[in-house]
């Protein structure tokens, strides 16, 4: 009787088990054993569905593909017309896919863009072998206004308004030539940011385009609207058209502190004597980037004993501008430069007490104090793109002043949030805007 039973308990709760293991570890290894490393923790996958991963730092792509039984050359093959996966990013999401039956992955998904937007997707059919193609997240696109004010930081006012920390660098460079985000942004500085909400299955996902910013700083309003140019290139405008790009960046760090002033009379913190300080130096980790302020030549790329590693740059107007202390030089001498290519990494080398950089301008062989110079502006919005911007500033400007979606327009957002009435409504919004664009 107990035997029977033992029996009876081993046919219909142990055989069935070994075998949905034995199943499922068909699944994950592949068929062709010889050719497959199996690395790291072992993958169950459900009988039908995806198992996600992360490229951890140093993996290659076949140690991936072999890991989860996809057949490694077939799909390094197929996808290497539109992507070249030789060159994978730890941190990326890996995606796969199983059938029930099938003994390996069908399908593979690797994110090609840093926000996992579009990714490549290789897929298993049963008569054609291996296919490939480029998928892309498709977002509603929803505008609206997003108000925050500076308490303690821009970056925890930023975080709590729903912005990531690319969104801040984003708005950093938007004022980067005329407001230093190191130094100038002040306790009670108010943003207002109108962009559009990138929304999936109903929910706000992140901030895709900015259509336009007013930033209220030190009393002034810097109020800038997007602007794209015949040619595709983006620039931001003060609502009356007069540039926000300057020839020359406030600051050749994007994040940083200042430390030390222009000075022609100060205590040296290394030689402690008096000598005058002829540029303005700017605390930051080693290896944060330091950026040319503005279009030159590098003219100096080398060792310079107390300035340490140290580039020079010679700009239009008679403009020079030189860092020091730097861990690495990225430049040679000779070689043109952007504004906003980076020349170097912060560090810390020649007489320094930590890392920074020192940063100089000179103007026609004499240093001028960086911080206060009175710098060249550029043109103001070319004549025939001023009808498309004005459509531009005119459809985004009430946005700014209501801080939300003006009453006018409200009903221009269909599925917004903030427009209950939307759906009923004409779109009077959309009206004047499509009659000018067209
Ligand atoms: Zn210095």
């Amino acid at each position: 009787m107990i035997r029977a039973r033992v029996l009876l308990w081993l046919t219909l709760v142990v055989a069935p088990a070994v075998g949905c293991i034995a199943w499922m570890r068909r699944v994950v290894l592949p068929t062709d054993a010889g050719t497959t490393v199996l690395t790291g923790p072992r993958v169950v996958p459900e009988a039908r569905g995806e198992v996600h991963t992360r490229v951890e730092a140093g993996q290659t792509i076949s140690e991936i593909l072999a890991r989860f039984g996809a057949p490694t050359d077939d799909v390094v093959a197929i996808v290497h017309p539109i992507h070249d996966l030789s060159r994978i990013r730890a941190g990326r999401t890996v995606t796969f896919g199983y059938l029930r039956g099938v003994p390996h992955a069908v399908s593979f998904a690797y994110a090609i863009d840093e926000d996992e937007d579009r990714s490549v997707r290789a897929e298993w059919t049963e008569a054609g072998g291996w296919t490939a193609r480029i998928e892309e997240v498709a977002y509603d696109h929803v505008p609206e206004a997003r108000v925050f004010s500076v308490e303690t930081c821009l970056w925890d006012a930023a975080l709590q308004a729903g912005l990531r920390p690319r969104d801040i660098t984003r708005i950093s460079e938007v004022f980067q030539w005329e407001v230093d985000f190191n130094t100038e942004i002040d306790r009670g500085d108010t943003f207002t940011l109108v962009a559009d909400g990138l929304n999936r299955d109903g929910g706000f996902v992140k901030i895709g385009e900015i259509h336009a910013i007013r930033l209220l700083n030190r009393g002034r309003d810097r109020t800038a609207i997007r602007h794209v140019h015949p040619d595709g290139s983006v620039d931001f405008y003060a609502p009356d058209g007069t540039a926000h790009r300057r020839p020359f960046l406030r600051s050749p760090l994007a994040f940083s502190r200042v430390t030390s002033g222009f000075s022609l009379r100060r205590f040296h913190p290394v030689l402690k004597v008096p000598r005058p300080h002829y540029g303005t130096d700017f605390a930051a980790p080693t290896g944060t980037p330091v950026r040319a302020v503005s279009d030159g030549v590098v003219t100096f790329a080398q060792n310079a004993g107390g300035h340490g590693l140290r580039v020079v740059l010679r700009h239009e107007g008679g403009y020079e501008s030189g860092y020091s202390h730097l861990s690495r030089i990225l430049v040679r001498r000779g070689a043109r430069v952007s504004q906003g290519d980076v020349v170097g990494k912060v560090g810390s080398t020649g007489l320094s007490t930590g890392p920074h950089c020192h940063y100089e301008l000179k103007l026609n062989g004499r240093y001028i104090d960086p911080m206060k110079a009175r710098l060249p502006v550029v043109e103001p919005l070319p004549e025939a793109e001023r009808p498309a911007f004005e459509a531009e500033r005119d459809r985004w400007m009430p946005w700014i002043e209501a801080g939300g979606p003006p009453l006018s327009t409200a009903s221009a957002a269909p599925g917004s949030a903030t427009s209950p009435e939307g759906d009923a409504a004409e779109r009077p919004g959309d009206a004047p805007a499509g009659s000018l664009e067209g």
